[in-house]
């Protein structure tokens, strides 16, 4: 599974960033998941605050 990140929902809090294992997640401008890097764990969906972070159909 892939994840994105709604930027009209992401408040920039960086929950999801600090949480990823493998750091995925980074901020330039926006918060954005680098899909050539991201497993799939969903830990960064899960701890969204603003369920900003959605599975993405491949
Ligand atoms: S799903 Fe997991 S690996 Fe992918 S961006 Fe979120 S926390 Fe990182
Ligand atoms: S945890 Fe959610 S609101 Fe916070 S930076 Fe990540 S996507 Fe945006």
């Amino acid at each position: 599974l892939l994840y994105v990140i709604d930027r009209k929902i992401c408040s920039s809090c960086g929950l999801c960033a600090d949480v990823c294992p493998v750091e995925a997640i980074s901020q330039i401008g926006v918060y954005r998941i680098d899909e050539a890097l991201c497993v799939g764990c969903g830990l960064c969906s899960e701890s969204c605050p603003t369920q900003a972070i959605f599975e993405k159909n491949a």
